[in-house]
Order: structure tokens, then C-alpha cells, then sequence
């Protein structure tokens, strides 16, 4: 029972920071992704009673089993999938990107999506996308929107179960929209964004602030998609990334995901905009 799946990442303009619930990873806001071209994962999965032990080797590094990685990660949504569908097997995991992980670029994201996608087809689970997106959800919160191309909205919903909270494509035929992703360092980020978030949720004095605004961001980010206006979409999605920046900084501890690199590329940004680009 062997399948592989490649999944883009996807770069959130209404970005989602913060669970309600830590373990169905239910958001407490709507989000908004572009899907990207061209950074993705290729992952394979391969079940088998050949295997003693799960396996899971990422970018060409085995993740130890008793490292704290692998258990708030593929570990814990392993057994999420055991549980689930009745399976027994072990299975032998590689994946692989063609990015850096770990460095804000959503190998989360593409990596849980490829995963579900390809264990959906080994384990012949025969999951239609929103119910693949829900999956996927429990593995990573971003992963949801991976699972869908184009534009895409993650639904928080409001049930306990989780079950109405899954991603939906808003529109995929804004084809001349592009995004350029700048790798400003290829070190790994010193705090995981689930950790990151956790810690804002319950300390930053800006969160309460962030998501009283997400409602109204959401709604003209959708209708600046839906009129492919690029001036409003990314009005927004510059203020709404400045926002979540800000929640960011004001956790304690700090979390300060920039360097010297991204502020010169902001303050460049603001530069050519104000020369007239
Ligand atoms: P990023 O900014 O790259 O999304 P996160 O902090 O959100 O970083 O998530 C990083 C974690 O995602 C890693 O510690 C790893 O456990 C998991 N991950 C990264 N790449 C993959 C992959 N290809 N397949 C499965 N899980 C992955």
C-alpha cells in the first residue's frame, strides 16, 4: 500500500495565528491563501508489515520517533489516522521539498497536504477534497488550504467536532496574480509556529485587537479576489501581515520573525510604490 503525493505551499494573506483548540487544530479566524506554484514537497508513504517501526525521513534526514518534533507532528497525526480508519500497518514516510523547512515558507502546509493526499490513496480511503481537507486540518492547521489550487478560504467554523471547519477555493483563474517569495535566511526559525501561536494566544495584549479585525479583512480580501482588484487585496494583505507581526513581537517572550533582510524588502517595497509602481 504504497502512494505519493506532491503538494504546493500555500502563503496566507489573511493569515491564521492562534488555535481554539489545540488538539482537532480548530483556528479562531477565517484565513485566506494563495496557493504557490513551484515550492512544493513530494512525499511517499509506503505501508507495510516489512516495517517494525514507523519511518519517517525528511529531506533526506530520519526524524528521531522520540524527538519532540516527530511527536507534535507526524507522530501524533499518525495516530490520528491509526485511530480514524482501523490501521495497524507501520509505514515508511519520505518526503521531500524543494525549500527550506521550518523557515516560514508552509512546509507544514505542503508537507501535511502531501502526506493526507497520499495516504487517502494507499490506504484507498476514497476522501473527497473537503473531507481530505479536514484530515489534513488535524495535522497542520495551514495544510487545509493545500489540499485546493487558486485562492483558497480555511473556514473556522463553530462545531466542537471540527467538522465544519475546512478550506474552500475562492476563485482559480486569477492567472496573471504573482507572488515573490524572498528567502531572507535558510535557518530554521527558533520558535515553530505552534508553539509561536499558542504563547500569543495567551499573552500578547494585541490578540484580542488582531481578531476583532480579521471579519472585515476577510470580507474585502474576498471581494477584491473576486473583482481580481490586486490594489485592494494587497492593501489588506500587507496590513494584515503587519498586524500579525505585531501580535508576534508582542508575545512574551517576543517572537521576531524578520531580519535585516526583511525590513530593507519592506521599506524597498514602500519606496517603489511611492515612486509610482
Ligand atoms: P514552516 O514555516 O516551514 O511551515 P512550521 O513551524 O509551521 O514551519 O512547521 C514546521 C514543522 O512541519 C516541522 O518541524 C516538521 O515537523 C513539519 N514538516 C516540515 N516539512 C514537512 C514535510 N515535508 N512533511 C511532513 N511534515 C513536515
Amino acid at each position: 500500500m504504497k502512494a505519493s503525493s506532491i503538494s504546493p505551499i500555500n502563503i496566507a494573506l489573511i493569515k491564521y495565528w492562534g488555535k481554539r483548540d489545540q488538539d482537532l487544530i480548530l483556528p479562531y479566524n477565517n484565513s485566506i491563501s494563495m496557493t504557490v506554484d513551484g515550492l512544493h514537497v513530494h512525499t511517499t508513504v509506503d505501508f507495510d508489515n516489512k516495517y517494525t517501526e514507523d519511518i519517517f525521513i525528511l529531506n533526506g534526514r530520519e526524524v528521531e520517533r522520540g524527538s519532540g518534533e516527530y511527536k507534535k507532528y507526524i507522530g501524533r497525526f499518525l495516530n490520528i489516522v491509526r485511530e480514524k480508519y482501523n490501521v495497524d500497518l507501520k509505514v515508511k514516510i519520505v518526503s521531500n521539498g524543494n525549500f527550506p523547512a521550518s523557515a516560514g515558507l508552509a512546509s507544514s502546509a505542503s508537507g501535511f497536504s502531501a502526506l493526507s493526499t497520499a495516504i487517502n490513496s494507499a490506504l484507498n480511503l476514497n476522501l473527497d477534497k473537503k473531507e481530505l481537507s479536514v484530515l489534513t486540518r488535524q495535522g497542520s492547521g495551514s495544510s487545509t488550504r493545500s489540499i485546493y489550487g487558486g485562492f483558497v478560504e480555511w473556514k473556522k467554523g463553530g462545531m466542537a467536532d471540527g467538522s465544519d471547519s475546512y478550506a474552500e477555493q475562492i476563485v482559480n483563474d486569477w492567472h496573471d496574480f504573482r507572488m515573490v517569495i524572498c528567502v531572507t535566511t535558510k535557518k530554521e526559525k527558533k520558535v515553530k509556529s505552534r508553539v509561536g501561536m499558542a504563547q500569543s494566544v495567551s499573552t500578547s495584549p494585541m490578540y484580542d485587537g488582531w481578531l476583532l479585525s480579521i471579519e472585515n479583512d476577510i470580507e474585502i480580501t474576498i471581494k477584491g479576489i473576486r473583482e481580481k482588484n490586486f490594489s485592494i487585496v494587497g492593501k489588506i494583505a500587507e496590513e494584515n501581515c503587519l498586524k500579525m507581526h505585531a501580535v508576534m513581537m508582542t508575545t512574551k517572550p517576543s517572537i521576531i520573525y524578520w531580519n535585516d533582510v526583511t525590513v530593507k524588502i519592506i521599506q524597498s517595497i514602500i519606496d517603489w510604490r511611492e515612486n509610482g509602481l
